[in-house]
């Protein structure tokens, strides 16, 4: 990532698509550098906490502010900076600051600087990449504490004037939301990745971005004209005219293409020759539901519900997790939402639940394994989720099954579950369907007498990857080696695909792969009746879907089984795929948007 002089070209990541073209408005958001850092002594150290915590009140009167005068157009992010509010009187963050004045006898800003310091390791072990980076959230509260405990002022954002391409070294979300954002024609920053705020809420407002460029802020100076084409993560500096025009034909085509697919998101997913495939989002939050609806989605597929115990220090309510799943229900009915009972434990973990150390906890106590061991916990949510359902059209899906062993026993406490209820007089749906992951190979293996006992399949291509092939999904130095389309996998799929539908019961994916466009034709010819994937995604899979006819896609799926190496099907498939959807592919077989 670097400067080529000869284009003044510069190289980021793609945070939001699009092409955007405009003046560039140069943010000074610098950090604040210098933390001063001195002891003190025994009778310094009430006032101090005093200072810190008038610091902290003031940052909450500041969020608050900017909570109020938040445009309409992104209310829906509103939550973000409610999120900022909590995370001031964190514990982490609060109580550690404090504790640090007080055992270590230091200043305020030293103490506050160990305590992000101490958060930061915690969240760096946490593999997913969505909650690990929500380690920006704190940093970008404790800078707001930093900079009223040091009394630094920060240049207003609601004052830009005119259409501008806003440039900065990182923006928080307090800062996007203070900005007319109708102002703003893309974001580009030097720090940052694809899931960042600043990438989320360019998505969601579909305001090209291209972030972590590194030195951007030292290139730019305001008013100079510049390029952000976030499909390809580049930035131009003042073009030359033949660089201008090019990009604006290709701003021209990606908006026509928007536009298209926009229009298109809401009409079902059919292929040409009238097979409906379900198409449906995965989300881990009740904030992602606006994006949910906005995309297309005929309801949930995935509800990660580990996200609700992941984000609190104590283990939610039965209540809490009730108002949650209701609220999902009659925002989505009558379209169906898929409620996967707790997947905690491997790479998602919470303080609070006291799990061992484990030197392989991808394979250690896991999900369904975690819930039939500590039983209470797993009853308090199957509870939450059967009141829920009789207000909308719940599914519960468990995770991370095995064997018939684990589908006896969770089927036994689920009953326990319902004559509880039963017995209190509380309604549920009580022809609730039940389905299980497909993501073991043991699974696999036992696809068919499994299907007896449940009502749907959902295949996690995520962990089925990672356990067939024996390769880390979080480790990157055997990512090249996490291949979707490994012939083994495909056997997998196509197995389970079988199974499900010699039972008579219906087969979705909810993997990665499952929002992947150039794997859906391969998905479709093996028959799977429902795509899961990230809100997103929906538009561009459910434009392939009508695009593809049933029969080309069988064909094509028989072409691939033919074939013995990964690569000859990667190579395969992105030659062929590139030439059915030349509006939608680069030659290298990522999206042309
Ligand atoms: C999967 O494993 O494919 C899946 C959808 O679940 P998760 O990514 O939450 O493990
Ligand atoms: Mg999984």
């Amino acid at each position: 990532m670097g400067k080529d002089p000869a284009k003044g070209d510069l190289k980021g990541i793609g945070a939001s698509a699009g092409v955007a073209i405009g003046q560039a408005y140069l943010v000074d958001r610098s950090r604040v550098k210098v933390v001063y850092q001195y002891l003190l002594d025994e009778n310094q150290l009430e006032p101090e906490k005093d200072r810190f915590k008038a610091a902290v009140d003031k940052a909450e009167v500041q969020l608050h502010q900017i909570i109020e005068e938040i445009p309409v157009e992104i209310q829906d992010h509103a939550g973000i900076l409610d999120a900022h509010r909590l995370i001031l009187r964190d514990r982490m963050i609060y109580d550690q600051t404090l504790e640090n004045i007080q055992t270590e006898q230091i200043n305020a800003e030293w103490a506050l600087k160990k305590a992000v310091e101490k958060a930061e390791e915690i969240f760096s072990k946490i593999k997913d990449e969505y909650i690990r980076n929500r380690i920006k959230d704190v940093a970008d509260v404790s800078e707001r504490i930093l900079r009223n405990l040091t009394g630094t002022e920060v240049e207003k954002l609601s004052d830009i004037q005119g259409q501008v391409i806003v440039v900065a070294h990182d923006l928080s979300p307090a800062d996007t939301t203070q900005m007319r954002l109708n102002n703003v024609l893309g974001f580009v920053t030097d720090m940052g990745g694809k899931t960042s705020h600043t990438a989320i809420i360019a998505q969601s407002l579909e305001i090209p971005a291209v972030v972590g460029l590194e030195h951007i802020t030292q290139e730019v100076r305001s008013g100079d004209l510049i390029i952000v084409d976030g499909s390809d993560g580049r930035v131009v500096l003042n073009p030359d005219p033949e660089t201008l025009a090019f990009f604006q034909q290709k701003k021209k085509k990606y908006v026509e293409y928007r536009t298209k697919m926009d229009q298109e998101s809401h009409l079902p997913a059919e292929t040409l020759d009238g097979i409906p495939i379900k198409t449906r989002a995965n989300i881990e939050f009740l904030e992602e539901i606006s994006a949910v609806l906005a995309h297309g989605a005929e309801g949930i597929g995935l509800f990660r519900t580990e996200f609700l115990y992941l984000s609190q220090k104590e283990l939610p309510s039965e209540q809490t997790l009730f108002e949650n799943f209701r609220q999902v229900a009659r925002i989505m009915a009558p379209h169906p939402v898929t409620i996967r009972t707790l997947d905690i434990g491997g790479d998602k973990f919470a303080s609070h639940l006291d799990l061992a150390e484990e030197m392989n906890p991808a394979l250690g106590l896991r999900a369904i394994r975690f819930c039939l061991k500590e039983v209470d916990i797993f009853k308090r949510q199957l509870r939450a989720i059967l009141r829920a359902s009789s207000e909308g059209n719940l599914k519960i899906l468990f995770p991370m099954i095995s064997g018939i062993d684990e589908v006896f026993q969770t089927k036994t406490i689920l009953k326990e579950v319902k004559e509880d209820l039963e017995r209190e007089g509380i309604p549920f749906d009580r022809q609730i369907p039940i389905g299980i992951m497909i993501e073991i190979p043991s699974a696999v293996a036992m696809a068919d007498m499994l299907a007896k006992e449940v009502d749907f399949f959902s295949i996690g291509t995520n962990d089925l990857i990672q356990y067939a092939l024996a390769i880390d999904r979080v480790n990157e130095h055997v990512a090249h080696m996490y291949q979707p389309l490994h012939p083994a996998i495909l056997r997998l799929i196509r197995q389970t695909i079988e199974a499900g539908h010699r039972a008579g019961i219906p087969v979705a994916m909810c993997g990665e792969m499952a929002g992947e466009p150039l794997y859906i034709p391969i998905l479709l010819g093996l028959g799977l009746d429902e795509l899961s994937m990230n809100p997103i995604s929906i538009p561009r899979v459910k434009r392939i879907i009508r695009m593809t006819s049933y029969k080309a896609a069988k064909e094509f799926s028989d072409q691939v089984f033919a074939l013995n190496t990964t690569e000859e099907i990667n190579e395969y498939v992105r030659r062929e795929m590139v030439q059915w959807f030349a509006d939608s592919f680069k030659s290298d077989g990522t999206m042309l948007y």
